[in-house]
């Protein structure tokens, strides 16, 4: 991901923040800086003495600058903790309520591979969403870094697409959390780290790319110089004992080991992924039981239809946690694993 990447996703998150908690973000052509205008609490939350100050995605003197670097990251999570929390007020009179509704959005959405399976019920029920963000680095020889976000529901811990929860419109705050920080975060860091390493691919390719040719070219120049000392010195006409030889070749062969190891360290990558903030959105969602039966084994799932994206929420594999539509079900745990999962168990 590249600087202005990161620097466009802080300014939507900073402004979606600033706006839900009160405030207002005036931007300039470019959307990447700008006048932000927000109540005196709001501007105390976020550092700034004044209510009108200066929004940046460079580093400045006054004003708030979006870093992923710097302060801001530590004063967007005082701010979600103070004003978000929050109960989003959604129209549900449309909300599926028949079972014939049920069985059809289930049927829809799922395949049960090996088994049976069987709505039960379903009612509409109030579910707290939590949005997590996360900031992202790996370090090499070059430095990649994102803020990530993913929202779980908190009761199955699947992740929903539901957009950045911060820019609904209808949201009224609530006082605390329902449901703590810690029932998600794990489930949270799982997702995130799978999507760190996807979208850092191209930064992780292009290191190895680097480290191969760096290698390559290492390993080409100390052939080189190990032919060079197996040869008759051209001008001196001496042939060298094979004591000597083996010597002079011990010698660039320990010197191509420590290259190489030097190389090994340079490119070595680390990562961090830290949790900077959780915002919970409390929503209505109809929760649908279904009985899945596998050979003599029954057990009973609750799936969520969520009420933003009008559809079925995925289902998490029991082994590896990604979500997904098709499942296999072990036989005696009735245990659903995806496709993956269910043929490296076949096999
Ligand atoms: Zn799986």
């Amino acid at each position: 991901m590249s600087r202005t990447d990161v620097g466009l996703q802080l300014a939507e998150f900073a402004g979606n923040l600033i706006e839900q908690s009160g405030g207002m973000v005036d931007w300039d052509e470019d959307h990447t800086s700008g006048t932000a205008i927000v109540p005196p609490e709001l501007a105390e939350s976020l550092g700034q003495h004044e209510d009108v100050f200066p929004v940046r995605t460079a580093p400045g003197e006054d004003g708030l600058s979006l870093t992923l670097g710097g302060e801001f990251l530590d004063l967007a999570s005082r701010t979600i903790r103070q004003f978000v929390p929050a109960t989003a007020a959604f129209a549900v009179s449309d909300l599926p309520v028949r079972k014939t509704e049920f069985d059809k959005a289930v049927e829809s959405s799922f395949g049960w591979q090996n088994a049976r399976g069987k709505v039960l019920k379903g009612g509409i029920v109030d579910v707290s969403y939590h949005s997590w963000w996360f900031h992202a680095v790996l370090q090499s020889e070059d430095t990649w870094e994102s803020l990530l976000t993913v929202t779980l529901n908190s009761k199955s811990k699947s992740p929903v697409r539901t957009g950045d929860l911060l820019n609904t419109a209808t949201l009224s705050p609530a006082s605390e959390f329902e449901v703590p920080a810690d029932v998600t975060l794990q489930a949270a860091a799982d997702v995130l780290q799978r999507e760190t390493m996807q979208q850092a691919k191209p930064f992780l390719d292009r290191i190895d790319a680097t480290l191969q040719r760096d290698r390559k070219r290492l390993r080409d120049y100390y052939q080189a110089l190990q032919r060079e000392a197996g040869t008759v010195s051209k001008r001196t006409k001496v042939v060298p004992s094979a004591e000597e030889l083996q010597d002079k070749l011990r010698v660039v062969r320990l010197e191509l080991q420590r290259k190489l190891s030097e190389l090994e360290e340079r490119y070595a990558i680390s990562g961090v992924l830290r949790p900077i903030a959780m915002a919970e959105f409390r929503i209505p969602a109809v929760a649908i039981d279904v009985e899945i039966q596998r050979k003599a084994a029954r057990r009973v799932f609750r799936l969520y239809w969520n009420a933003m994206l009008r559809q079925m929420e995925p289902v998490s594999c029991s082994r590896c946690h990604r979500t997904g539509w098709n499942f296999w079900f072990t036989n005696d745990d009735v245990e659903p694993y995806c496709s993956v999962c269910h043929e490296q168990d076949a096999s």
